[in-house]
């Protein structure tokens, strides 16, 4: 696999370089129709490379994608905040241009170290197209505003586990090298599966067992301990036969979660805080796990769960956690996430636990809680693409770089 090493050792200067990133950032709808960035963790991630390129005397064009439009433009899903944040952090002008006419007007223009944005590369349907001839037509025309001599960075570790036009099509029409972003979370991720100290503790929460049930599997001959809070512990505790009230529950994944149960590795939550209502008004109680009241949801894990996950924590050498524990988004139901990333900082800083946080949302939770995002060894921008890289599939952004 080229690097971007590599490619500033064979110069960069004056060519222009095609940038794949990642700034999937969360944003906030405010009333002017404006959209404000609610958490710039992806912006910052995908500037060490850019600045790289810009001080090799690159020309860079950047392309990256925002939510999930619906195949056209949709204001707000424009990457314009995204263009004035990237733009303080690199500390030049960073110029957004649609895709067509006014990108190659705007690529044209560039001078060396110089920076343009591409709109939303998902307002293009070819972009995701299932249609191998539309996405390679849309490849070719990415390719093509490089001109001679042009190259392709691949950086957005968040989408390199979609076969997407501007991640994996492009890549066999340019000169392809990994970025910076790229490498490093590759690397941690191997040193997960291949060369974990022991004890190996993965705990895991977010919204949906169904999601994460392939690297629970994949996970679970690797791990000495697997704890399980947020939503998807409901399933598994109605697996042991408890009731859970109004909680998210996947009865379909019941059979499986009992199964999994049988490793005798899996710690589930022994309290619940539990809501009358998914709100932050709710009237609130603090029940055994084998207690929730009916008509009552659990939306955090309770404080002796969180006591006996960071007794687990306390003694591991490797962590790994994907998912938020609670709705941390409503300050009553945060603590136990808080109180679990604050047992792995710990872990990190008295034991030299290696640790690593996986997933958008528990990355964000990192970041609003207050936690230090240097208190962990890594902080992974790909949610999707970590997890499948665990789960031992081969991530196609990944395989086309090796090619
Ligand atoms: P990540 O992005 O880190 O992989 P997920 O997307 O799987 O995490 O899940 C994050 C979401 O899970 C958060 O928005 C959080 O509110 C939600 N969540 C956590 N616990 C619960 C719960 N008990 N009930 C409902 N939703 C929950
Ligand atoms: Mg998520």
């Amino acid at each position: 696999m080229k690097t971007l090493d590599d490619l500033i050792a064979e110069g960069v200067a004056g060519r222009t370089v095609l940038v794949r990133a990642d700034l999937n950032v969360p944003l906030d709808a405010i009333e002017n129709g404006q959209s404000r960035i609610t958490d710039d963790g992806r912006i910052r991630a995908s500037v060490p490379t850019l600045s790289a390129l810009r001080w090799a005397g690159a020309r860079v064009v950047v392309t990256a994608h925002l939510g999930r439009p619906k195949g056209g433009p949709e204001p707000r899903y424009s990457l314009a905040p995204v263009a004035g944040r990237l733009g303080e952090l690199l500390g030049t002008d960073v110029v957004l241009a649609a895709h067509g006419d006014e990108a190659r007007a705007a690529v044209g223009a560039l001078t060396d170290g110089g920076v343009v944005l591409l709109e939303n590369i998902r307002f293009d349907p070819r972009e995701t197209s299932k249609n191998e001839d539309e996405r390679a037509a849309f490849a070719r025309e990415l390719a093509g505003l490089t001109g001679e001599n042009g190259a392709f960075v691949s950086d957005g570790f968040g989408v390199v586990h979609r076969k997407q036009a501007s991640v994996y099509d492009v890549a066999q029409d340019l000169p392809a090298y990994a970025g910076g972003l790229v490498l490093a979370e590759v690397e941690v991720l191997r040193r997960l599966t291949e060369t974990a100290q022991r004890p190996y503790a993965v705990v895991l929460g977010g919204s949906k067992v169904s999601d994460k049930l392939a690297v629970i599997e994949a996970l679970l001959p690797k791990v000495d301990a697997l704890l399980v809070g947020g939503g998807m512990c409901f399933t598994f505790l109605a697996a042991q036969g408890y009731g859970v009230g109004d909680s998210l529950l996947e009865r379909d994944q019941i059979d499986v979660c009992r199964k999994l149960l049988e490793s005798g590795k899996i710690v589930l939550p022994t309290d619940v805080v539990v809501a009358d209502d998914f709100s932050a008004e709710a009237n609130t109680r603090t029940v055994a796990a084998d207690a929730i009241p009916d008509g009552w949801k659990g939306l955090d894990i309770g404080p002796e769960s969180v006591a006996a996950f960071a007794e687990v924590l306390g003694g591991a050498a490797t962590v790994f956690w994907n998912g938020p524990m609670g709705v941390f988004e409503l300050a009553p139901f945060a603590e136990g996430t808080r109180g679990v990333a604050q047992a792995i900082v710990d872990a990190t800083a008295k034991n030299g636990a290696f640790s690593v946080v996986g997933g958008g949302d528990s990355a964000a939770a990192v970041r609003a809680l207050g936690l230090p995002e240097d208190g962990f060894s890594h902080i992974s921008t790909g949610g999707g693409a970590s997890l499948e890289y665990l789960e031992g599939k081969s991530l196609p952004g990944i395989a086309v770089l090796e090619q």
